[in-house]
């Protein structure tokens, strides 16, 4: 039962990339833009017709890895802003690293942004590009930039160019080849791009300032040789861009007005500004042209996002598989049985800031709750059950065998959700810890009659099955290690729930059951945060040091019969005890499996 909306609307925190937007707007900085129809150069969208998009974003994964938890961040901020002012966002994927990327991640980003709840068709297009696609142009650029002396081929070493590169406090030193003719360098490009040199050999370099206080802008790397085949253009090419050559150029050939990306980039928006300014004075780029700004990486305490380090957790078998419920991934959380709504919500709720932040991991379960209080359907469980056996139930009602039918809303404030039936019978399930021998102070639930010290009889705790009706405990049977096997009660006569006599007895607590005749067998897995530290990777440490040795605790539950007909990926609160969803690959007919997505209240705050 995901959800579509997030609970209640909150009002859109104003924030700097809002207020950017809303400037660039009201002052025209787009206006006059055309539109090709789709990516392309200055004349392809010459000849295009007025942008009907008020904005253009982009969300550009490298389809090298699953998304995680930061990437819905950068999702609900791209698809957000188009949303809300009217403009169009592309779902990129930014391919130009041959070696790592595979259909595979490609498949699983698409599914996992559409999940989120985010579509990049409009106006009957779909805008879902592939960078690769850019190469030619890309090159088509480089040999340009050659042409006008902006770039040129560097056959230094790797050291060599290391060494020459300077230091924060240096400058650096001209390579020996800076100086090379346009001429020449056209001739070695086409070498380098023909085959002829082997990996490393040489680097296409933009000629900018070796001297230059932003290290980025001494003569940056565009182009490097790979002999690699890429998922896309198979064998066709064997030098492939930079990302900081690519990057911008992908931005402008798509149209991009606000290119956001997270700040570790800030430095490189100068050089962002220098290549696409040249290539639009070359005729090659459209104007106006796109502007990156930086936002602070979204954190999640308890969480690690390196891509890295949540390999090591799959391949180590710390975890079941990159979709195991304690994955901080797209498809982790959702299995867990995260909702769409609860993830854009604490996303949305972060706004965008310029500095990295961290969110509390309790804020995402509150967004779950709010999502899911008003909509999951209610159903009992119990988690840790022990046998309740109503000794006098055939005085009540005549035979053993007799089952009293009950019912209760699926949900209190939606009736339209209809009604769940269930019958009480002699012997019900009930929580182990619904009862205690020696109740500790304040416990309302089964305590069975106590002896006081001056020998008078205290009788045993009357509670009220929920839905159901009084018993009073008796007592309990043990087996020889001391362990309680059966609970004993008796049946209070006219208190059942919904009848005029259901009041005339006072309880102080009601308490969950499900009928031994007819309860589902279930099986229920209790996950956890899977460390025990807010910041698992702080200060250099081993994450493998904190995990949480109670993130996964399977349990033979028992569930209300009802629960038989749930599919998969289908919400529920458990009375008492939190939010749960059916496995999306576990659960089938005849097995049930729920997971828990959270308690009904933080366990965790202290
Ligand atoms: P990692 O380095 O952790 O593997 P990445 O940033 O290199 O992640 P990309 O596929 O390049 O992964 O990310 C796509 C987009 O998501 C980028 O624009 C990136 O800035 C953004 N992004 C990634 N992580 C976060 C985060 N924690 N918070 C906000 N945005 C993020
Ligand atoms: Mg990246």
């Amino acid at each position: 039962m995901a959800t579509d909306t997030p609970p209640t609307p909150a009002p859109k925190a104003a924030n700097f990339l809002r207020v950017i937007i809303e400037r660039d707007l009201e002052a025209g900085t787009h206006a006059g833009r055309r539109f090709g129809g789709s990516p392309g150069d200055a004349a392809h969208h010459a000849a295009g017709a007025p942008d009907p998009a008020q904005i253009r974003t982009r969300f550009p994964p490298e389809p090298n890895g699953y998304l995680h938890v930061g990437h819905a961040k950068s999702i609900c901020l791209n698809f957000g802003l188009a949303r809300d002012y009217g403009g169009v966002c592309h779902l990129r994927f930014d391919d130009t690293n041959p070696e790592k990327e595979e259909q595979e991640y490609v498949d699983a980003i698409i599914e996992a942004v559409h999940w989120l709840g985010f579509d990049w068709q409009a106006g009957g297009t779909s805008h879902l590009y592939y960078a690769s696609d850019y190469f030619d142009f890309m090159y088509r650029a480089a040999e340009a930039l050659v042409g006008a002396g902006l770039a040129y081929v560097d056959e230094q070493s790797a050291d060599e160019m290391r060494e020459r590169r300077g230091g924060f406090n240096t400058p650096g030193t001209d390579s020996p080849f800076r100086s090379r003719t346009p001429a020449e360098n056209l001739v070695r490009l086409r070498e380098m791009r023909g085959g002829a040199m082997p990996d490393g050999a040489a680097v296409l370099r933009a000629r900018i300032d070796m001297a230059s206080p932003n290290i980025n802008l001494r003569d940056p790397a565009l182009y490097r040789i790979k002999h690699a085949t890429h998922h896309n253009t198979g064998d066709a090419w064997c030098i492939y861009p930079m990302y900081t050559y690519a990057h911008p150029i992908e931005d402008a050939l798509e149209c991009i007005t606000h290119s956001l990306c997270t700040l570790e980039f800030e430095d490189q928006r100068p050089f962002y500004d220098w290549l696409l300014e040249n290539l639009a004075d070359l005729g090659l780029l459209a104007r106006p042209l796109p502007k990156q700004y930086e936002f602070g990486r979204l954190n999640l305490s308890y969480v690690i996002t390196s891509k890295r380090k949540l390999r090591a957790l799959v391949l180590e078998g710390i975890v079941s598989g990159w979709d195991d419920p304690r994955m901080p991934t797209l498809f982790g959380m959702r299995r867990r049985g995260y909702t769409p709504a609860s993830i854009r919500a604490m996303a949305d709720g972060t706004g965008a800031s310029k500095t990295n932040i961290w969110i509390d991991y309790a804020v995402l379960d509150q967004c779950l709750r709010a999502d899911l209080e008003g909509q999951a359907p209610r159903a009992c469980a119990v988690l840790d059950p022990v046998r309740l056996e109503l000794a006098n139930w055939a005085e009540v009602f005549g035979s053993d065998a007799h089952i009293e039918p009950c019912q209760a809303p699926a949900h209190p404030q939606r009736p339209e959700l209809g009604t769940r039936h269930f019958g009480l019978a002699r012997e019900v399930w009930i929580e182990r810890d619904d009862f205690a021998e020696v109740p500790p102070k304040g416990f309302f639930r089964l305590v069975p009659p106590q002896v006081q010290p001056d020998g008078r009889t205290v009788p045993g705790n009357k509670v009220r099955l929920k839905y159901g009706l009084v018993v009073e405990c008796t007592g309990c049977e043990k087996d020889a290690a001391g362990r309680v096997t059966k609970v004993l009660a008796r049946v209070v006569p006219d208190t059942r729930s919904g009848t005029p006599g259901a009041d005339a007895v006072k309880v102080k607590g009601t308490i969950t059951w499900v009928g031994v005749h007819d309860a589902l067998p279930a099986t229920v897995v209790l996950y956890d945060r899977l460390f025990t530290e807010p910041h698992p990777d702080a200060g250099g440490r081993d994450f493998r040091e904190v995990l949480n040795p109670r993130s996964k605790q399977v349990v033979a539950a028992y569930v209300e019969p009802a629960l038989a007909a749930a599919g998969r990926e289908q919400h529920f609160q458990f009375e008492r005890l939190g939010y749960f969803v059916t496995d999306r690959v576990e659960h089938a007919p005849g097995r049930a499996v729920f997971n828990r997505i959270t308690t009904l209240r933080d366990s965790w705050s202290n």
